[in-house]
């Protein structure tokens, strides 16, 4: 795995997020029973996971555990089972999958805390690994009561955190535990936030952003915190609309957030107060009607979308301009399709931005479950940088808010 010295990043701009959390590096695990909470938040059909990429991307941490002589103890949610035991969301998948991909014998417990975890917990040896059942089945989980984070400190002498896409919540497994034991960062969670700090704080320039996406309200934060940081900003999707409808352009039957026409404007004033190239598409692919096999043509933002048409994807113009400008980019963050690509013939701009970033000399990073989803789909996920494992973490990440998973965990110590 690629190391990264984001420890040595220091950004007193970049929302407080503490760069210097100690990894399970700075710490003696040997012997050490392990508190590991990973995201193995995986979609599981008819009692198998169909997606294991977010097992696998916890591998390093459980691996290095487990060489070291660890007594390893991972926890996760699965799912939303709403703080009590369900069926449709134990863990028992997870432990046979994660078997399978660790070539050794998991231990899956039915109870996420209580008797039967502790005498568990407790017959673990050196390099075992222990399943518990799913946090989420426990109501203190999402309230993060102290009592719940308690019961699991006295499982353990260490806590490590690896959930990055749990790591926007505070809760007894994601942040609360950190009060009851020493608490560092697992290398997923190192590697999400060194990638995407090292962008936002230091990035090599020409620094681009491509934003997309259905609403300009959910990502009104990434865009606010983009526009100081970055030297270019394109603009896509549904959320170009709202933009293009601010400038007085004529949208049709188009998704657009008539309520953020003044933030969309106030955007924009910014982004030219501060000098940031901001791109709006310059055409668009419109469809008589919101369906995959739509009637669709090309239009230009100057003729307008024609009454009752919706548009659906960037233009061929746009993706033309949208791939030369990131063609010269050193730094690429990219959150967000930009068209209906689930859906083929709206497909074509978003594999354009794909493909130029997948072209880029320089870090990509790809946030964003659609457009992660997007470029996997593409076959282009191991042409980039950096493909992040959470979708709500790394928006809020790309926001500059702190992220309550990262901010428990211990400072490092100078070496
Ligand atoms: P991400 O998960 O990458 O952050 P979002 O959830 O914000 O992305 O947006 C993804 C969704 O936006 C996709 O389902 C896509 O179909 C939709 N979308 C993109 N462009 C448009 C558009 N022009 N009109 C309507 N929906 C769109
Ligand atoms: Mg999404």
């Amino acid at each position: 795995m690629e190391t990264f010295s984001f420890f040595r990043v220091r950004d007193p701009v970049f929302g407080g997020m503490a760069m210097e959390k100690a990894t399970v590096r700075d710490v003696e695990v040997r012997g050490k029973r392990v508190f590991v909470r990973v995201d193995f938040n995986v979609p599981v059909e008819e009692g198998r996971v169909t997606d294991d990429t977010r097992i696998r991307a916890a591998l390093p941490t459980i691996r290095y555990l487990i060489d070291r002589g660890a007594r390893v103890i991972l926890a996760s949610h699965l799912g939303r089972p709403k703080g009590r035991a369900d069926d449709r969301y134990r863990l028992d998948p997870v432990a046979r999958r994660l078997e399978e991909i660790l070539g050794r014998p998991v231990r899956k417990v039915d109870a996420a805390v209580g008797p039967e975890v502790e005498k568990a917990a407790e017959e673990l040896k050196d390099g075992d690994v222990l399943l518990l059942e799913n946090v989420r089945f426990e109501p203190g989980e999402e309230k993060n009561d102290p009592a719940l984070a308690q019961a699991w400190a006295k499982l353990a002498d260490l806590y490590v955190n690896d959930a990055f896409g749990s790591a926007h919540r505070a809760h007894a497994s994601t942040a609360g535990l950190a009060r009851y034991l020493p608490a560092v960062a697992g290398f997923l969670m190192e590697r999400e936030i060194g990638i995407m700090g090292r962008a936002l704080a230091r990035p090599e320039r020409p620094f681009a952003a491509v934003i997309g996406g259905a609403k300009v309200s959910d990502k009104i934060g990434v865009l606010r915190n983009l526009i100081d940081r970055v030297d270019r900003l394109l603009v896509g999707g549904g959320m170009a609309n709202t933009f293009l409808a601010a400038q007085g352009r004529r949208l049709g039957n188009s998704l657009v957030e008539r309520d953020q026409l003044d933030t969309a404007r106030e955007i924009l004033e910014r982004a030219s107060a501060r000098g940031t190239a901001f791109a709006l598409p310059v055409d668009l692919v419109v469809a008589d009607r919101f369906a995959a096999d739509a009637q669709s043509r090309v239009v230009t933002v100057e003729e307008g979308v024609p009454e009752g048409w919706a548009a659906l994807d960037i233009g061929p113009e746009t993706a033309r301009r949208y791939r030369e400008i990131l063609a010269g980019a050193k730094t690429v963050i990219w959150n967000g399709p930009m068209g209906v690509f689930e859906w083929a013939p709206f497909a074509a701009g978003t594999l354009a931005v794909a493909e130029a970033m997948a072209a880029v000399e320089g870090t990509t990073i790809v946030g964003g479950g659609d457009s992660v989803a997007a470029v996997e789909q593409m076959g282009l996920a191991d042409r980039m940088t950096h493909i992040s494992t959470g979708g709500g973490a790394s928006l809020e990440f790309l926001e500059g808010r702190e992220l309550p998973g990262v901010a428990a965990l211990m400072d490092r110590k100078e070496r």
